[in-house]
């Protein structure tokens, strides 16, 4: 049997509405991220039709009110900032199967890897796992037997790529090609996570892209920071003008937010102003003009912006020109694909902060923008009282895995792995449990020993408030000088995932 993800829209019709009695798996808190390999299914089977509506688009919530049931509050909790990245699986026979084995084992927190054409083509975290029959009908349909994707994962962000599976198959001992959910343990993952987990730099590194990979299909992250990087803006008395830098991190935020979705990429001069406008009054220079029809125009030189609805060949217009014009403006198509995954909108954020506007109060503009979380690792600023979507999702998601707390303190003795010093209270000693990349919105880390650290109290707030940072030799430097203070203390057994460690650095601006 190897059609198990064989869908079609047409014909079979089966029971609808997930029974009373379906099992839900919930959520739980990952031990450590497993694999799960995921075929994504062939054209004959809509595999990447589906793929494109509900994983690299995400289905918007709103349209399924009916079917969501039971999972309405989960999912919107999940998906706050719009649409929801989900993906399934048809009932596995009732006979011992990879696929079945799949199914009962596979957690929050790991790591599905997506297969198409003997390639491993995207990535995301499993955010949720849940089984909704009558959602899954009305996103994918059922297929000639009546079944449908029923078993759910919620997904996190997508990292789509294109490395050959054929190697890391056959080293686990998987047929080539893949046709069935297959998951693969925690220890063999790591040993063999390079295989599939080519590290940015090494991406960066490589020559040309693979030339399976379609010409222009992965709009290229390193261009973008660089274009960033090289942003060149308006000096006024040796100062330069803050207004591009404001308006890019004010664009990566409606990005992130629901408004940002394609169909409202390019923003209206009017609303553009509107919104802009307060932005360059309260966190420009103070002497320096309002003129936010000067970013509007000119930030087309960045070669990540576009300027729609008036001739570009011109002169800069005057505002009442790009009124009497309904001229739009916002990132390129291409910028604005790159800057929507997790990882380069927090290298995004990190690079214009540090690099253009290293003077200003970064908090406070990022709350403005809606990007309050990328003040801090944590993504849970102490002192700032939560949203009502945050208590949702405190009480939602898995709380931190006490357990795991209580082993990088025993591992480490209470020792800070960054100064070595114990904290002594009167009978023993304290140290706290630091997560790499936080686990609240929008970081959405995992809860693994591979992304904590044992710190002491400073240390703790010094990391979470991206003043210090961790090199890729493990040395630790003071974000402010970039000079080396520390060098990270590891213990063996403690395996720090370097992704997590490179992503903490993005924050910080460090790259
Ligand atoms: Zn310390």
């Amino acid at each position: 049997m190897n059609s198990g993800e064989r869908l079609s829209e047409t014909g079979g019709e089966g029971s609808d509405g997930n029974g009373a009695g379906d099992p839900r798996a919930g959520l739980q808190a990952a031990a450590g991220a497993q694999w799960v390999l995921q075929p994504r299914g062939t054209a004959r089977v809509r595999g990447p039709k589906h793929f494109e509506h509900s994983v690299r688009k995400g289905i918007k919530l709103a349209d399924y009110e009916r079917e969501l049931g039971a999972d309405a509050q989960a999912l919107r909790v999940l998906f706050p900032a719009g649409p929801a990245r989900l993906w399934g699986s048809t009932p596995a026979a009732p006979k011992k199967s990879e696929k079945t084995t799949a199914l009962a084992g596979r957690r929050v927190g790991d790591e599905v890897l997506f297969y198409a054409d003997k390639k491993f083509v995207a990535r995301a975290r499993i955010l949720g796992l849940f089984r909704n029959r009558a959602l899954a009908k009305a996103i994918w349909g059922v297929d000639e037997n009546g079944r449908t994707w029923e078993h759910m994962m919620a997904l996190g962000d997508v990292d789509e790529f294109g490395v050959p599976a054929e190697p890391l198959l056959e080293r686990l001992g998987i047929p080539v090609p893949l046709r069935s959910l297959t998951l693969v343990g925690a220890d063999r993952r790591h040993r063999f996570l390079d295989m599939v987990n080519p590290s940015e730099t090494a991406r960066a590194a490589r020559p040309e892209p693979s030339p399976d990979v379609e010409a222009g299909t992965v709009p290229r992250k390193e261009d973008v920071l660089r274009a960033l990087s090289a942003l060149k803006t308006h000096v006024k008395d040796r100062r330069p003008s803050r207004h591009k830098p404001i308006t890019l991190l004010w664009a990566i935020g409606r990005l992130a937010t629901e408004r940002g979705r394609e169909r409202n990429r390019l923003v209206e001069w009017q609303t553009f102003r509107e919104e802009v406008g307060p932005l360059l009054r309260d966190f420009g220079h103070p002497d320096s003009r309002v003129t936010p029809e000067y970013p509007f125009w000119h930030l087309r030189s960045s070669g990540l912006w576009d300027v729609e609805g008036i001739d570009t060949q011109g002169t800069a217009p005057t505002p009442s020109r790009l009124t009497a014009a309904g001229a739009s403006a916002g990132f390129s198509k291409d910028a604005a694909r790159v800057l929507r995954r997790s990882l380069a909108r927090a290298e995004a954020i990190g690079l214009i902060c540090s690099r253009h506007l290293p003077d200003v109060d970064r908090e406070a503009l990022l709350e403005r923008v809606g990007l309050s979380g990328y003040a801090s690792a944590s993504g849970d600023l102490p002192g700032r009282e939560g949203s009502a979507t945050r208590r949702l999702r405190t009480s939602f998601r898995p709380d931190r895995d006490s357990r795991l707390v209580e082993r990088i303190k025993e591992m480490y003795a209470h020792a800070c792995q960054v100064c070595g010093s114990r904290v002594e209270t009167m009978y023993s000693h304290y140290s706290e449990a630091a997560h790499i990349r936080g686990l609240g919105g929008p970081h959405l880390g995992p809860d693994q020993l591979s992304n904590l650290l044992c710190l002491c109290p400073n240390h703790h707030v010094e990391f979470d408030r991206l003043a210090i940072y961790i090199d890729e030799d493990w040395t630790v430097r003071r974000n402010s000088t970039g000079a080396v203070e520390y060098q990270l203390k590891r213990h063996a057994e403690h395996v720090i995932e370097q992704d997590h460690v490179r992503y903490h650095r993005a924050l910080c601006g460090r790259r």
